[in-house]
């Protein structure tokens, strides 16, 4: 299960995966671009490229200096602002109906828009909160008449909710993920550094399918698992090394982001108690998961275990520095959070990480994280935690 194969190997057997889940199709998104003109309060809203331009467009392009953006008026079709050279390529990804916007290398796009709004009689917008600040900036002395405010409401609203199709998407990444990881468990082997296993991550993530290797990822052993997010440079792997994973891929946007830790030789008694506290805590966050309660009572849940175990009951450590968790979906995180003071209400179609780290500083870190979606009567898993210490993979 951990060692006893090479990156070669494991790699020379993987294929893209079979069955993949159905790309978006044409009449949900039309669905979403209804649910966001019935919860804008405002005449248009301004969606700048990124993770909601792919969520309401079908455009996965990531934002640059340079203008992307649909401007939907409340009711009736959207535009969409865009340099004139990329036009094709727009054409080529738009998933949506819309009009064509464009404008020439030396135009201003911030005009351009201001006419549109002008056109479409808004004098009110809402803007998409991942919007750079330069662009907002642009937009409000081009058009200094209207009344500009964030989009968050209606952003989230339609994105915290997953519809099967998107379910479907996530859990292929998912499962894509952990299927990387088992291999990833094989390869380990003394002296092996952190460098090469990431490689072979990023590799097999390409082999099974990913939109485009892994989507980040992390390899910490020993001393450096107690950094949440790892430490600069290379580390050597050693018997007796607690060794934690974090990585993920994407499946047409949608994200996997999964953690396992266990050890290279033999546990110590330490490490096998902090495991088992983490794996009570993880599991204490799952069974508190219910429709309409708060966000924040999943990350208290695991919190009680901590501090009924001799950890900090707070951030301090030994304990949890972090949240619980986050949402989920074409980010890889997004809202609502696990975490005190978001007392958003858990509601069926919901994606978050579960995730609640244990640090002991200056010795070593134990993350479990897998992901679930919220159902009528609780949660269910994207994929099975990992069962024990000594038996990471099924
Ligand atoms: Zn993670
Ligand atoms: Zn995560």
């Amino acid at each position: 299960m951990i060692g006893g194969s090479t990156a070669e190997q494991e790699l020379a057997d993987l294929e893209p995966w079979p069955n993949p889940a159905p790309a978006i199709a044409a009449d949900e998104r039309r669905a979403r671009l209804a649910q966001a003109q019935g919860l804008m309060t405002t005449e248009a809203m301004l969606i700048g490229a990124g993770a909601s331009l792919r969520y309401f467009a079908g455009v996965g392009w990531n934002a640059t200096e340079r203008l992307v953006a649909m401007v939907l008026p409340k009711s009736g079709a959207p535009a969409m602002i865009c340099p004139r050279f990329e036009e094709g390529s727009l054409n080529a990804a738009l998933g949506i109906e819309a009009s064509p916007r464009l404008w020439e290398e030396h135009e201003s796009p911030y005009a351009l828009t201001a006419s549109v709004l002008a056109e479409l009689g808004a004098s009110t917008l809402a803007i998409d909160p991942a919007l750079a600040f330069f662009m907002f900036d642009g937009l409000r002395q081009a058009a200094p008449e209207v009344a500009m405010e964030t989009a968050a409401p209606v952003v989230d609203g339609c994105r915290m909710i997953k519809s099967p199709a998107e379910l479907a998407l996530m859990s292929q990444a998912k499962a894509m993920t952990l299927e990387v990881h088992r291999r990833a468990a094989r390869i380990l082997t003394a002296g092996v550094t952190t460098t090469q296993v990431r490689r072979f991550i990023d590799q097999a993530h390409r082999a099974l399918g990913a939109d485009d290797g892994s989507s980040f990822c992390a390899v910490q052993f020993g001393a450096a698992s107690a950094y949440p997010h790892g430490l600069p440079g290379d580390q050597v792997l050693a018997d007796g090394d607690l060794v934690l994973i974090d990585t993920g891929c994407r499946v047409q946007g949608y994200n996997s982001d999964i953690t396992r830790t266990y050890v290279f030789g033999t546990a110590t008694q330490e490490q096998a108690r902090v495991w088992a506290v983490e794996k009570q805590a993880q599991a204490a966050a799952f069974a508190a998961v219910k429709p309409g309660v708060a966000c924040e009572e999943i990350d208290a849940a695991a919190r009680r275990v901590l501090a009924a175990e001799g950890f900090s009951a707070d951030y301090d450590l030994p304990g949890l520095p972090h949240r619980t968790g986050h949402g989920i979906g074409l980010s890889i995180h997004e809202a609502p959070y696990l975490v005190r003071g978001d007392k958003t209400p858990l509601a069926p179609g919901m994606c978050f990480s579960n995730e609640p780290m244990i640090v002991i500083p200056g010795r070593f870190g134990v993350r479990l994280e897998d992901h679930f979606h919220v159902t009528e009567d609780g949660a269910a898993w994207f994929t099975q935690p990992q069962e024990s210490l000594e038996k990471p993979f099924e």
